[in-house]
């Protein structure tokens, strides 16, 4: 499947390839690995740091990163919003949840584009379900999204596991209600109270009032630096590359810097191959 999806995304590859050259004749800055001359000793820094200290050394041993998710859907990422908190959500900031996670998603993706092989334009992101305690608090009756109610993990409610990509990494969602089209990759676990975040290939966990507060925000920084984590960038607390204030050195930028798009796209870089690329 994966190949299959992969080989149909060539030609928007071989497309986008030609755009970048077509408009940058002096300059392929954007079309390769070629960072800025400054940051390559920093981002092989970084990336050296990594390889030596995740999943006790084992890196590329792992098989769901935000990336893996991404391919494995041709392209897409779906979300399931975990609602945990006891406020009520109209159908309007349902839609605009949605609307602002596209956002800021976006912005990671659209670092790739036209980089270094990378195959999409855009990558779509589809919320399939929003979990909680009492359907009562969703004060929508149309069928747009699957609800889950009540089905209680970590002290929290979450969409079917059945579809999660977390519990079914194979890819496998045949006891998924709604079918394989309806199973999520990643959780947006809104929490009450909640300062800070959390992020993995799980998904992002941010507070649900800082999120509710901030859908119309250019830069949902907290979401922005837990989406960092979903395809692979590290925290900055123990030591730093000497590039200044950046996203993922937390408490230091507020929106994604140019350190922080170069050490997204030496995932890419490093990753690749695992896809064909
Ligand atoms: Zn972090």
């Amino acid at each position: 499947m994966v190949s299959r999806h992969m080989r149909r995304s060539r030609p928007v590859l071989a497309l986008a390839f030609v755009v970048s050259l077509a408009l940058t004749v002096t300059s392929c800055a954007s079309s390769g690995w070629n960072p800025p001359s400054n940051l390559a000793a920093p981002l092989d820094e970084v990336w050296r740091h990594q390889e030596s200290t995740y999943n006790n050394g084992n890196l590329y041993g792992f098989r769901n990163y935000g990336w893996d998710q991404l391919f494995a859907n041709g392209g897409s990422i779906n979300y399931c919003v975990r609602w945990d908190s006891s406020a009520h959500v109209t159908a309007a900031q349902r839609d605009a949840v949605h609307a602002a996670l596209k956002r800021q998603v976006k912005k990671w993706m659209d670092l790739l584009v036209g980089h270094n092989g990378w195959p999409y334009a855009e990558v779509p992101v589809n919320v399939v379900g929003w979990a909680v305690r009492d359907r009562a608090q969703l004060e929508w009756t149309d069928t747009s999204v699957d609800v889950y109610v009540n089905d209680i993990r970590e002290n929290a409610p979450q969409c079917a596991e059945p579809c999660g990509r977390f519990f079914h990494q194979n890819g496998n969602y045949a006891n998924c209600p709604g079918g394989a089209s309806r199973h999520y990759d990643q959780s947006l676990w809104l929490t009450s109270g909640f300062g800070g975040g959390a992020g993995g290939d799980w998904g992002q966990r941010i507070g649900s009032e800082y999120f509710m507060g901030a859908l119309a925000q250019s830069d949902i920084h907290i979401l922005l630096h837990e989406l960092g984590h979903t395809y692979g960038l590290d925290d900055f607390y123990d030591w730093s590359p000497d590039v200044g204030g950046f996203l993922m050195k937390a408490g230091s930028a507020s929106r994604i810097t140019e350190f922080d798009a170069w050490m997204f796209r030496d995932w890419w870089r490093h990753l690749k191959s695992r896809y064909g690329y």
